[in-house]
């Protein structure tokens, strides 16, 4: 395919008794940042080391700009990977580290260290080329990673949890660096995680992964609203289903829905339901978590099933939230926000 950076087909991978790849097809756009999301051993990491050369398919096919590339070594093949310990070099300077792919590939130093520097601008550590990597912070020590990765300009850039080691609030900082980094460069970013907030802040399209297969490919939004598989809607947002009987009786019909906490309004019991296009359901709340935001309802359906809520905190304090342990609540939301999820492949 024409403008396809990365072409995954029919890609297997075992070890030994283990299936880690159970056959992918990918096609990843020139300029997208494209995440592999999943839970731990559902087999992204391997997807990434066999793109990056680091591990060969069992079978299948790996293509990069179009050109075959499933037999070459990693250094034949232009993608650069970036690891979640960074891997920098202690006794170099910064600006040494970001060079040296350079100084391998015998690029002239005046040319490796406008390189360098212009690479340390891009992800704005201007001035740092003189430190080395134990002068910086974790989230500095990120940005020069990424630096030496882009130096290279490689077609691809490869990314394996590179937040993990970063705390939550650098994490957060960092995921909207990370994008706009990558939207300056234009580099088609493939990065892995297991964190769903993370591939829906950065991702302009997301593959969730499972047991070694992608159960679905889309936007944030595609995957978000409209998980194709229950796996997807469980592991995708808060896993809030109504199923089979419950279903049948809250929606009209017996099969698995999809309703996200947040379209879920908590009223009193006795509030009237009759607004038009609307499912309600009433129910005891079994559990309350204030989040200072927003508030977190578990609601124990007298249909069966339970539901979660979330409620911005508009006037609620957390003495409010506490009282509504036990007590009977009546939920509602609009019809077009319980969502009909396919059956399991
Ligand atoms: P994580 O987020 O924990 O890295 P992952 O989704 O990236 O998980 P993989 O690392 O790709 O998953 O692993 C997929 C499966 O393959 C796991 O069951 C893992 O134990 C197995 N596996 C991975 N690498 C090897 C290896 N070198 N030898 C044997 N088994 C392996």
């Amino acid at each position: 395919m024409e403008g396809s950076a990365v072409r995954l087909q029919g890609l297997r991978k075992a070890f030994g008794d283990t299936t880690a790849v159970a056959g992918v097809d990918l096609d990843i756009a020139d300029g997208e940042f494209f995440s592999m999301l999943g839970p731990s051993g559902s087999g992204k990491t391997t997807v990434l080391r066999m793109i990056a050369g680091f591990e060969s398919p069992t079978s299948g096919r790996i293509e990069l700009a179009g050109q075959e590339v499933t037999g070459l070594a990693p250094f034949e093949r232009d993608v650069h990977t970036v690891f979640q310990d960074y891997a920098l070099f202690p006794h170099m300077t910064v600006e040494q580290n970001v060079a040296y792919g350079l100084k391998v590939r015998k690029v002239p130093k005046a040319e490796r260290l406008l390189r360098a520097r212009e690479a340390l601008g891009g992800v704005r550590l201007e001035g740092f080329g003189g430190r080395r990597p134990s002068q910086l912070s974790g989230g500095q020590r990120q940005r020069v990673a990424l630096a030496r990765a882009l130096v290279g300009r490689p077609r691809v850039l490869l990314l394996d949890e590179p937040l993990g080691a970063l705390d939550l609030q650098l994490r957060e900082q960092m995921q909207v660096e990370l994008k706009a980094i990558q939207r300056e460069v234009g580099i088609t970013f493939v990065f892995v995680t297991h964190d769903q907030e993370e591939a829906l802040t950065m991702s302009d399209r997301i593959a969730v992964f499972n047991q070694g297969r992608i159960e679905q490919v889309g936007t944030p939004a595609e995957i978000y609203e409209r998980p194709a598989t229950p796996f997807v809607a469980g592991f995708v947002g808060t896993s809030n289903l109504l199923e089979g009987a419950s279903a049948q009786q809250v929606v009209g019909d017996a099969g698995t829905y999809s309703i996200r906490p947040e379209k879920i309004r908590v009223l009193k019991e006795s509030a009237i339901a009759d607004e038009p296009e609307h499912s309600t359901a009433t129910g005891t709340v079994v559990e309350v978590v204030y989040l200072g935001d927003a508030t977190r309802f578990l609601v124990d359906l007298d249909a069966g099933g339970r539901l979660t809520a979330l409620q911005q905190n508009l006037e609620t304090s957390s003495e409010d939230v506490a009282a509504y342990r036990g007590t009977r609540v009546r939920l509602q939301w609009h019809r077009r926000h319980s969502f009909k999820v396919p059956d399991a492949r």
